[in-house]
């Protein structure tokens, strides 16, 4: 650094005219970071008032009687929050990835499950269907679901592989015109209320990842079944299940992209459904957090409320630590997706971040709330089952770590 301040003082005037003017913009950039734009704030407040007044309310009764809220999302679809990122020349809200973390963060602080639903139709099945569907596709499989009166879903992941996505086994066949599908995709999210799914499916074995396909199947479709609804842990207000494919015969048109190009549209949404992960990843650690900061300037113990205890000051300080530092990553990461420029390293290290903040915040949280932190009387509870998925889907941590140190190693390559 000593060095580097000596070369600059050494150049000549106008390059540290130049130099000064470039840390300027940095710090315009840094501060942008720092302070969302106006437009953001607005979105956010709205998203906000939105989450308290629908969400909050009716979050812990979704949770306990695992239902899936279509009229929240019918309300979201009116809001504009299930097409966040559709331009508004195709019918959607048009607004960009900055803005769809952002109420991804605000609607999970009320209710993760409403933010999974959001996440899976905005990212997972949005995603893919509006950057690789031709006019007519789009027409079928874009313009009913922009709204909240439909959802998508998406199913990549198998009974026998997750992370390992590349070795997928179901199969399409062409058989004349139409495409024949094969197999079981599991832990399918929305697959009981989808009304349609973007699947991936091996046309060439033997070409692994290379033969894998993307394909547009309507919900219900003869030959294509449903699995039990899975009893889990957290986000109990969405559907999980397997799809099964019997001989499940779509038209020839139904396949989405090139041929082969599936691996390829799977990783890509990925890499951009991340950040939307981390947003309920923030949402979640915030919501426990709120609770637990609450909570400990009311609760009081030896005389004194619980909040004035360097303990639990500690654990305040670490959990706003987490939450301000993984959202900034959040934020990096999204700018940087619509600035048109890599982001696959930050959206894993934002998903990373702010889901361990996530298990982080509601771990503490019960703790700050002792006994009633144990009971569903308070969130505390839900939050802590509901922040356990945020670290496994859409890619394990040890995924997103396997994604940013494959980065590293590129950026820092020595030969
Ligand atoms: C509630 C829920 C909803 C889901 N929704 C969807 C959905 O809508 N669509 C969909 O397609 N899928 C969905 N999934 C599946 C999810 O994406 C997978 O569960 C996840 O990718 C992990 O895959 P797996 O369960 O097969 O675990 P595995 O891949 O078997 O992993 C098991 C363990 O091994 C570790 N591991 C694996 N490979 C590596 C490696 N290379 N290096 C280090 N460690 C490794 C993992 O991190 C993990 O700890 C959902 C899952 C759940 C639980």
């Amino acid at each position: 650094m000593a060095t580097m301040a000596r070369c600059l003082l050494r150049t000549g005037q106008s390059t540290a005219k130049f130099v000064r003017k470039e840390c300027l913009n940095n710090a315009r950039s840094l501060s942008s970071l720092a302070e969302l734009p106006d437009t953001h704030k607005i979105l956010q407040k709205s998203c906000r008032d939105f989450a308290d007044n629908e969400l909050v309310p009716i979050a812990g009764k979704l949770d306990k009687e695992h239902t899936f809220p279509k009229d929240v999302i019918k309300k979201m679809g009116d809001l504009g929050l299930m097409s966040v990122d559709v331009s508004v020349d195709e019918g959607g809200t048009g607004l960009d990835y900055l803005a769809y973390a952002i109420a991804m963060e605000e609607i999970s602080r009320g209710c993760a499950s409403t933010g999974c639903i959001m996440s899976v139709n905005n990212s997972l099945y949005l995603g893919p269907v509006n950057k690789w569907a031709n006019p007519a596709q789009k027409e079928v499989f874009q313009e009913p679901f922009l709204h909240g009166d439909r959802v998508g879903c998406f199913a990549l992941s198998e009974p026998g592989n997750g992370s390992d996505a590349g070795a997928a086994s179901t199969t399409a066949r062409l058989d004349g015109d139409s495409w024949v599908l094969n197999g079981t995709k599991a832990w399918i999210t929305n697959g009981y209320e989808a009304e349609a799914t973007v699947v991936f499916a091996t046309t060439d074995k033997s070409l692994k990842h290379k033969g894998i396909s993307a394909f547009l199947v309507p919900k219900p479709s003869p030959g294509l079944s449903l699995g039990k609804k899975e009893d889990k842990l957290g986000i109990k207000a969405t559907s999980t299940c397997n799809l099964i494919f019997e001989d499940c015969r779509i038209p020839r048109e139904n396949l989405l992209g090139e041929p082969g190009f599936g691996f390829k549209i799977a990783m890509q949404t990925l890499d951009a459904g991340r950040i939307g992960i981390a947003g309920q990843g923030l949402g979640i650690a915030q919501a426990a957090f709120e609770c637990a900061i609450e909570y400990s300037q009311k609760r009081m113990a030896f005389g004194t409320p619980i909040s004035k205890m360097q303990t639990i000051q500690s654990k305040l300080a670490d959990m706003a630590l987490s939450i301000e530092s993984s959202r900034l990553i959040m934020y990096k990461a999204a700018f940087l997706k619509d600035a048109g420029k890599p982001f696959s390293k930050e959206a894993a290290m934002a998903k990373l971040a702010a889901s361990e903040a996530a298990t982080f915040c509601s771990h503490q949280a019960i703790q700050i709330l002792g006994g009633m932190g144990y009971v569903t009387d308070m969130p505390a509870e839900r939050h802590y089952r509901d922040a356990r998925i945020t670290e496994i889907y859409e890619g394990t941590s040890e995924i997103q770590k396997f994604v940013i140190a494959g980065s590293l190693l590129k950026e820092y390559h020595v030969s």
